[in-house]
């Protein structure tokens, strides 16, 4: 549909020792490899928190500070842009940031305001209707 995909990350698995942020490049990178294999859009770009919670960072999501930097670094229209994630926070980040937040997952997420989707493809075909 011509979207530029991004990826927003919480790794709180770097910041308390679990594993490294070079681990976490190397998954990307296999991520990127895949998709280009079965000739999909592959990701533009990736936002990671590395932090643990009790760093109290400030771009952990729900902070809207990794897309913030996002819609900075290369020119994105928060007007025409979507956070998509499986968890409140992630809405919640895109919400923080001025754009619109979407939950996907299978069952149903807390009670919340955002619009919510069983599967991306439900997400992609409601914004072809
Ligand atoms: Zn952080």
């Amino acid at each position: 549909m011509g979207f530029e995909l991004f990826v927003v990350t919480n790794q709180s698995g770097v910041g308390r020792g679990y594993f490294s942020l070079e681990s976490v490049y190397v998954i990307h990178r296999q991520l990127q490899n895949d998709l280009r294999a079965h000739k999909l859009e592959a990701f533009k770009d990736f936002a990671i928190c590395p932090h643990a919670p009790s760093d109290h960072c400030l771009c952990r999501k729900p902070s809207g500070q990794m897309i913030k930097d996002l819609i900075v670094k290369h020119h994105i229209s928060p007007k025409h842009s979507y956070m998509v994630g499986d968890k409140l926070i992630d809405a919640e980040s895109g919400h923080n940031a001025q754009i619109q937040g979407i939950i996907v997952r299978q069952k149903p997420a807390k009670e919340s305001d955002f619009p919510f989707f069983k599967t991306l493809l439900e997400f992609a075909q409601s914004l072809q209707a």
